[in-house]
């Protein structure tokens, strides 16, 4: 029995996985459409060469532009494609005409590999204030805050990687226009999951986590009218991965964005009142939260090894899942935790096999 009414129908389209995949943050399963789509592009490659069929393609490249840059709230000709999210990053800090001594204010949830970023590029960095345990921006201190200081932008992971927590962003982007402050968005683990339409100066993303695209696609988009001073060449680096994130998010449209993401918060719901306070492990964002990206934290004692240890069990079991270390959110995670992430197809069974799985691994 699957948890939601759409598992049947986006389980039909993929090939039967040989196990109980819990990781669509890591890598979601790609359906057949979309991996025919790619392939389809690369015997058009071979046999006419690349930039023909690159040509050949163009109304449908413009097609799947348009989608994509729906979904995400901004123009087509806004948006670029690169290899992955930290592509974009990348090139977006490298573009971006910022002053020197330039200061970011991020959230706690950040990605550890985005502050290195930060760091590399000589950004000054500082945490925005919560409003809860969790580490939700607050944003009415923010707003205060920003009345008094403003930094060169804000930067705000809406999901980050080591937790499921789903930032406000389109309140953060109120505030922070009001001060004429530029918000840029990583939403490597919310295109596909929750709403996207934020209003928000730069985004990016991948391909291959909810959207279910291919692995070695990332997008990123810059408001035009917002910040004239960065500059990223469009890059058409994989067109055949281009083509299968076209024909992954021709899916999710089809089927209705607002539809999968009510389904996929109500999937996170289930998976946390099933997997909460079992052999002493602990859901660590609120049950309700509106993601399917779902942590659990070890009982008490555990060290990292032991968590990657379990997470090695599980998978020994046939229940792929991740061992989240505090590297993905080092601002706010101390210790490793079990990251759970099921996508539509998600069964009942499988979240009992998993139940009962870290029953006998805790106490
Ligand atoms: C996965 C992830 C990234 C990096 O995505 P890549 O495409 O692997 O570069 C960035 N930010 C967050 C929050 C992620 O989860």
């Amino acid at each position: 029995m699957y948890c939601s009414d759409l598992g049947e129908q986006w389980h039909a389209v993929r090939i039967e996985p040989t196990i109980a995949h819990l990781d669509a943050a890591s890598a979601g399963r790609a359906s057949r459409a979309t991996i025919d789509t790619l392939t389809a592009h690369l015997w058009r490659e071979a046999e006419r060469g690349s930039y023909v069929a690159v040509r050949e393609q163009k109304e449908v490249f413009a097609r799947d532009r348009r989608a994509l840059a729906s979904l995400i709230g901004h123009t087509p000709d806004e948006l670029s494609y690169r290899d992955s999210a930290r592509a974009c990053l990348r090139a977006l800090l490298n573009s971006w005409n910022l002053p020197v001594a330039s200061t970011v204010w991020v959230a706690t949830n950040e990605f550890g590999p985005n502050l290195d970023e930060f760091e590399r590029r000589g950004l000054a960095v500082r945490t925005m204030p919560a409003a809860d345990v969790y580490g939700h921006v607050d944003v009415d201190a923010l707003e205060n805050m920003l009345q008094f200081e403003q930094p060169d932008f804000i930067h705000v992971c809406q999901i980050g990687s080591g937790g499921g927590v789903v930032q406000p962003v389109p309140e953060i982007v109120e505030v922070a226009h009001y001060a004429g402050v530029p918000v840029v968005v990583d939403m490597a683990q919310a295109v596909g999951h929750v709403p996207t339409v934020t209003g928000a100066d730069i985004v990016y993303g991948t391909s291959r986590k909810w959207l279910t695209g291919p692995r070695g696609v990332g997008f990123i988009a810059v408001r035009a009218d917002a910040i004239r001073t960065v500059e990223i060449e469009s890059s058409e680096a994989f067109p055949a991965g281009g083509l299968g994130l076209g024909q992954a998010v021709a899916e999710l449209l089809e089927i209705g964005q607002q539809r999968v993401f009510r389904e996929l918060a109500r999937i996170g719901q289930i998976t946390r009142e099933r997997l909460d306070g079992i052999g002493s492990w602990e859901v660590v964002e609120p049950i309700e939260e509106p993601s399917a990206l779902v942590t659990l934290a070890p009982p008490p004692g555990w060290q990292p090894s032991d968590v990657r240890a379990a997470q090695r069990k599980l998978r020994e079991l046939g229940i792929l899942v991740t061992c989240a270390d505090s590297w993905r959110a080092p601002l706010m995670n101390e210790q490793s935790v079990l990251r759970i992430s099921p996508h539509l197809d998600v069964r009942r069974s499988e979240l009992d096999a998993l139940a009962s799985a870290i029953r006998t691994m805790g106490y």
